[in-house]
């Protein structure tokens, strides 16, 4: 009987026979050993000091927690910008001093400026930020691939202005960071990649644990990333308490993070300890090298999303 077991399952002392498909490749191949990029997004539109005094909003201190930040471990910054007052701006200027200022601090840092439609909802507001040049011209801009139901409004994105805005991208040179809430919407970026609107290598973050958004399941995540195109690049996001769950199972699944207090406030579950957005970034990148994620380098992660000139 031990022979016969012998025979099926020649075990040599080094070789890994740990199970799935890897042991067909090698551990090289592994998911959990590709670089992980971490996206911080450090205020989005409607986080407030309010619910969280650490939730930056002018170009200084953005720019002090994307210093923190990429020193940490965070390469690509998805960036909102804010009146001093904390309300919402999509004005060309205030992005272009906050852009500016963030690439002093952070100079090999992808950059990627939203497009939101949430609260700036004409071609012109949500383009604004496309128009600059220079130092504060983004890498990347956010590019929603459909309307839905945020919890207390509706964010619209109809298919002309999803098109419109993906060729001004086109034409500036900046890449698109796809956002996703739903599964058919990825379905809409490989309608639009298709249509020659997108050129790869294309980088898309997935939304979850909102109401209104896909649930932050496992099986959610899994079903979705199981939707995306080979080749493609993606990263997901948690909204609150599913911030961490949905990031470290990213982090298992060979997907990348977005990460920081746009997405959610607090450190904790229970919502008792007001988070920072370095505080969010260091627990991401322990969790990774815990599980054996290296992270990676802002040259490399410009290396995996084609974006070799720095601005
Ligand atoms: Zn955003």
């Amino acid at each position: 009987m031990l022979l016969i077991a012998l025979q099926h399952y020649p075990y040599v002392s080094g070789d890994d026979y740990s199970g799935g498909i890897y042991h067909l490749h090698g551990s090289s191949d592994l998911p959990i050993r590709k670089k992980l990029i971490i996206n911080a997004a450090l205020s989005g539109n409607f986080s407030s000091k309010d619910s969280n005094p650490n939730v930056p909003y002018t170009p200084e201190e953005i720019a002090s927690d994307a210093r923190k930040c990429y020193a940490l471990g965070a390469s690509f910054f998805h960036i909102h910008v804010r009146e001093d007052d904390g309300a919402p701006s999509c004005r060309k200027e205030r992005f272009e001093e906050t852009l500016s200022k963030i690439r002093k601090h952070c100079p090999k840092a992808l950059l990627c400026a939203t497009t939101s439609g949430r609260v700036h909802k004409t071609f012109e507001q949500r383009s604004a930020v496309l128009e600059i040049e220079g130092d504060g011209k983004p890498d990347f801009a956010s590019l929603s691939l459909g309307s839905m139901n945020f919890p207390t409004e509706a964010s619209i994105n109809q298919p002309a202005m999803i098109e419109r805005l993906a060729k001004k991208m086109a034409e500036k040179g900046i890449r698109p960071e796809l956002e996703v809430f739903e599964t058919g919407m990825i379905n809409y970026a490989v309608y639009l990649s298709k249509k020659g609107h997108l050129t790869g290598p294309l980088y898309l973050n997935m939304f979850f644990g909102l109401l209104g958004t896909m649930p932050g399941r496992m099986a959610d995540l899994v079903h979705q990333a199981s939707s995306i195109p080979g080749g493609w690049v993606w990263g997901a996001a948690g909204g609150g308490r599913f911030q961490l769950p949905v990031n470290t199972a990213s982090i298992l699944m060979g997907g990348h993070v977005r990460v920081g207090l746009e997405d959610n406030l607090f450190y904790d579950y229970d919502k008792q300890v007001p988070a920072t957005n370095p505080m969010l970034i260091e627990r991401i990148v322990r969790i990774a090298k815990e599980l054996g994620r290296p992270i990676a380098t802002p040259e490399e992660a410009r290396e995996m999303l084609g974006v070799s000139a720095i601005k």
